[in-house]
């Protein structure tokens, strides 16, 4: 008789979202006529760019004749895109960065949860806390995270770093060493950045251990201040000890088009001198059958010089929203942080109310949707967080029931 895995059957429940949106559905159930305005899941709201939609139809047209149809892709992507990403995104912010260091995927969740199963399962992980759940989640499917513990919610073999609103919710530097260090800037949930000293530190802290740095950079996009590092190979030594992931979905607005990357420098090595980028590469190509040609054309047009004026214009957008939201919420007494170099504004929960009470609260009084603090992790109790992701009308909308909640 076959038997499930037995790593899966230790995760807690189903995954934050899918329970958020299994509430919602239950209340809409119960209200039909009330409109719910979403802004929980970091979804973006608005249309691909017209740079973006010229390239994806000529892409297609393409597969519409012999000569340019295209069947399997190259599984660690096409050099054009590989080398637009090389020369925009580290290029013009001087980080040497080659194409063959980068790996085109499918997005940032894949390539984030996937890219644990190269290192050794006996490596300690530390996660920011509150943090992004796939990085947990798929470490306690790979047989890494040891035992649940009901009580603080956290994992045995996890180390944890509290990001606290008196540290502006940045992690300290650990105090028992880890192998695996998750960092995700500008942070989902908390919005929260560093700066390139801090991050630096990282990087030192890091090299002196051996440990591996999975930079999460999906919201770099975002980042309006300018002492904030966009990528982590702006640090000296980065490349001998870290990774580093970005996304297409929130600065091209391609959550529904699929398309991401993950760098794997040469220099990055394991103890025994065993290249994580030939792993990595290995890993691909075999469980990896390459992004499909359509949206890597797509990706291409991001670089072109209109593509980029036209993702400026996307995520300032979204980011004047932020401002609404962030402005709006102080205004009406709430206290908030983040929204400044990121799309997601952390909220304080008012009079003590837990995150879950107030995302109740929130649904019933005033029919607006967001993320309950405590579903990012046990230093999230408390607080609650919005996304800026919606249309100018429905933030507009969600802020003033938020100024009419009592
Ligand atoms: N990384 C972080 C920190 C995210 O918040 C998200 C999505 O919300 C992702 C990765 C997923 O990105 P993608 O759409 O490229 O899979």
């Amino acid at each position: 008789m076959f038997k499930a895995n037995p790593d899966y059957l230790q995760l807690r429940g189903s995954y934050l979202f899918s329970n958020i949106a299994k509430k919602v559905a239950a209340y809409k159930e119960a209200h039909p006529d009330t409109p719910i305005i979403r802004l929980g899941i970091g979804d973006v709201t608005q249309p691909l760019s017209k740079s973006v939609i010229a390239a994806l139809q000529k892409a297609v047209e393409e597969q519409a004749h012999a000569e340019t149809f295209r069947g399997y892709t190259p599984d660690l992507g096409y050099d054009f895109l590989r080398e637009a990403i090389s020369r925009v995104d580290f290029g013009r912010r001087g980080v040497s960065i080659s194409p063959d260091e980068i790996f085109i995927s499918d997005g940032a969740k894949s390539d984030s949860g996937n890219i644990q199963e190269i290192f050794s399962k006996d490596c300690r992980v530390a996660v920011c806390d509150p943090v992004y759940p796939v990085y947990v989640d798929t470490n306690v499917m790979a047989g890494r995270a040891g035992e649940y513990d009901e009580k603080t919610g956290t994992w045995s073999n996890i180390i944890y770093m509290p990001c606290l609103a008196e540290n502006d919710f940045a992690p300290q530097l650990p105090t028992e060493i880890p192998d695996i260090i998750y960092l995700c800037f500008p942070n989902n949930p908390t919005g929260a950045t560093v700066s390139k000293e801090q991050l630096q530190k990282w990087v030192d802290f890091a090299n002196e251990h051996k440990a591996v740095i999975i930079y999460d950079a999906a919201y770099e996009a975002y980042i309006t201040e300018d002492d904030i590092p966009h990528s982590i190979y702006e640090c000296d030594g980065a490349k001998t000890c870290s990774i580093e992931i970005r996304s297409f979905s929130k600065n091209a607005g391609f959550t529904g088009v699929r398309l991401g990357y993950t760098v794997v420098p040469k220099e990055l090595k394991d103890a025994s001198g065993v290249s994580m980028r030939d792993l990595w590469a290995r890993r691909h190509g075999t469980k990896f059958n390459g992004a499909p040609y359509i949206q890597q054309r797509a990706g291409e047009a991001v670089y072109s010089d209109q593509g980029q004026k036209e993702i400026r214009e996307l995520v300032s957008y979204y980011m004047e929203n932020a401002r609404m939201i962030r402005e709006g919420l102080t205004a009406a007494g709430f206290t908030c942080s983040g929204g400044v170099n990121s799309p997601y504004i952390w909220l304080k929960t008012p009079d003590g109310m837990t995150s879950w009470e107030f995302f109740d609260y929130l649904l019933e009084k005033g029919h607006v949707v967001g993320t309950p603090g405590s579903g990012f992790g046990p230093s999230g109790e408390g607080y609650f967080r919005l996304t800026a992701f919606g249309s100018h009308e429905n933030t507009k909308a969600a802020i003033e029931r938020f100024k009419h909640l009592n």
